[in-house]
C-alpha cells in the first residue's frame, strides 16, 4: 500500500471491516457509496450484536436490572454524542430516527410554534430533498414562502445573493454543511453569522459533515444541527437533532406517546423534560449504542487524520478522472469533501454504474435526491463515486481503469 502523508493505517483499518472483504460478481469489493451510506467495523456490529444476545430490554421503563443497565448505556451513548459534536449540555441532544426524521422534527415544532403567513424561510439549490420537501409543507400549510440561495457553475453558494434574501421576514435558514452530490463544503459559520444578525433561526444539516470534519455546534452557533448513524459508520434507523437548550424548551412536543410526558389523564397532559419531550415510544435503543461505537471508533482513527486521508484520495481521484477524454466533473467548488461526481459526454450515468458494478465496484448514479440541483445544471443525474477512510488510492485505480474499460465499450 503506498504510504500516505498522514498517520492512518488504512491496511489495519480495512481489517475491522469484515464487508470490504467480500467479493462481488467474482471481483474484490471495491465500495465507493459512502455517502449513500458507509460501512460499519466489527466495533459497531459487535456492539449490536452483544446487546441483543445479552442486554436487550427496554429503556426509561424498568426497574429490573437489565432494563436500568439498558438505560444508563443509552444515556451514556447520548453523551459520547455530546462530546463528539461538543454540545453543552446531553439534553440538547435528541435521538431520532435520522437526518430526515431530524428535519421533519424541527419543521413540525419549530414550524408550529414560529412560522406564520408571509414568514420566510430560506434554503439552499444544492439542498437534499429531506431538506426540501418539509419545508414546502410547512410553506404551503402556514402560507409561508421559500427562498433559495442560487450557486455558480463551480456548485458554491453565492453569498451575496444569500445576503439580499435575507430581511425582517426571514425565520429560518436552513442549508447543507457538504453536499451529498457536488462535495461542496459551505461556509456555514458565515451563514450562521450572517443570519442570526439578520434574526433568523438556523439549521444545518450535517449528514455529509459529521462523517467526514470535525464538527462544533458551540463554535458554529447553530440553533439545530441534524445528523445520521449510518453515513458515519453506525447502524441505520437512528440519527441526532441537536438543539439549543433554551429553543428546544420553548419548542411544543413532536409526537405524542409514552416517554414524552410527565403525566397524563383524560383531562390533561404535561410533558417530560429534554431529551425525553422530543422522543416518544421506545426509541431505537440498539442503534443509539451502536452509533456511539462509530464515534468511538472515529475518535481512535481522530477525525483530523480522517479529513486529511480523504482529501488526499479525492485529490488523487480527481487528478486521474480529469485525464480521461469526455468527463466533465460536476461540483469544483475550492473547498470540497471527497465526493466526485461526473459525467461522460454521451453516455448515461446508468450505464457506467451497471458495468462497473459487474467489476465489483459501487458507485451511485441517479439524481442523489438532488433534483432541484440537477436542474440547476441542466441534467439528468451524475455518476458518484465518494470516498471513506477505509478506501486506498490502488481502489481509485482499478475504479479508473474500470471507467476507461466501461467508456470503451459505450462509447
Ligand atoms: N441530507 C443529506 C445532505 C444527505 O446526503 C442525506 C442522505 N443521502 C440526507 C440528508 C438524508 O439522510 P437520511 O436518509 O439518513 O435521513
Amino acid at each position: 500500500m503506498e504510504a500516505t502523508t498522514y498517520k492512518l493505517n488504512v491496511e489495519e483499518i480495512r481489517k475491522d471491516f469484515p464487508i470490504l472483504h467480500r467479493q462481488v460478481n467474482g471481483k474484490p469489493l471495491i465500495y465507493f457509496d459512502n455517502g449513500a451510506t458507509s460501512q460499519k467495523p466489527r466495533q459497531v456490529i459487535d456492539v449490536i450484536n452483544r446487546y441483543y444476545q445479552h442486554e436487550n430490554s427496554n429503556i426509561h421503563r424498568g426497574i429490573h436490572t437489565l432494563s436500568q443497565e439498558a438505560t444508563d448505556a443509552y444515556e451514556k451513548a447520548r453523551k459520547t454524542i455530546q462530546q463528539f459534536i461538543n454540545a453543552q449540555h446531553h439534553h440538547e441532544v435528541i435521538f431520532t430516527s435520522g437526518t430526515t426524521g431530524s428535519v421533519n422534527l424541527v419543521a413540525s415544532s419549530f414550524g408550529k410554534k414560529h412560522i406564520q403567513a408571509g414568514d420566510e424561510i430560506i434554503i439552499s439549490t444544492m439542498e437534499h430533498h429531506s431538506n426540501i420537501v418539509p419545508w414546502q409543507m410547512l410553506c404551503e400549510e402556514k402560507k409561508a414562502i421559500l427562498k433559495v440561495i442560487p450557486i455558480n457553475d463551480k456548485g458554491e453558494l453565492l453569498m451575496e445573493e444569500f445576503k439580499r434574501l435575507l430581511s425582517p421576514k426571514t425565520k429560518l435558514v436552513t442549508v447543507t454543511h457538504v453536499s451529498n452530490t457536488l462535495g461542496t463544503i459551505n461556509p456555514v459559520k458565515e451563514i450562521i453569522k450572517l443570519a442570526k444578525a439578520a434574526g433568523a433561526f438556523v439549521l444545518i444539516d450535517g449528514a455529509q459533515a459529521v462523517p467526514h470534519t470535525k464538527v462544533d455546534v458551540q463554535e458554529l452557533d447553530c440553533d439545530f444541527y441534524a445528523f445520521s448513524g449510518h453515513k458515519m459508520f453506525g447502524p441505520t434507523g437512528v440519527g441526532i437533532l441537536y438543539g439549543k437548550e433554551a429553543i428546544l424548551n420553548e419548542l411544543p412536543p413532536y409526537q405524542g406517546g409514552g416517554d414524552m410526558i410527565k403525566t397524563v389523564t383524560f383531562e390533561k397532559t404535561t410533558y417530560n423534560e429534554l431529551p425525553h419531550k422530543f422522543e416518544a415510544g421506545t426509541p431505537n435503543i440498539v442503534g443509539g449504542l451502536g452509533l456511539a461505537a462509530a464515534i468511538d471508533y472515529m475518535n481512535k482513527i481522530g477525525i483530523t487524520n480522517i479529513e486529511a486521508y480523504e482529501h488526499e484520495l479525492l485529490n488523487y481521484a480527481t487528478e486521474k478522472i480529469k485525464k480521461i477524454e469526455g468527463v466533465r466533473i460536476i461540483g469544483e467548488a475550492a473547498n470540497k469533501a471527497s465526493v466526485l461526481s461526473f459525467l461522460v459526454d454521451g453516455i448515461h450515468p446508468s450505464d457506467i454504474g451497471m458495468i462497473i458494478d459487474k467489476l465489483g465496484i459501487a458507485i451511485r448514479t441517479g439524481h442523489h435526491c438532488t433534483e432541484p440541483l440537477m436542474n440547476r445544471f441542466d441534467i439528468p443525474g451524475t455518476a458518484r463515486a465518494s470516498f471513506a477512510f477505509y478506501n486506498t488510492k490502488e481502489e481509485i485505480d482499478t475504479f479508473i481503469l474500470a471507467l476507461e474499460r466501461a467508456l470503451k465499450m459505450l462509447l
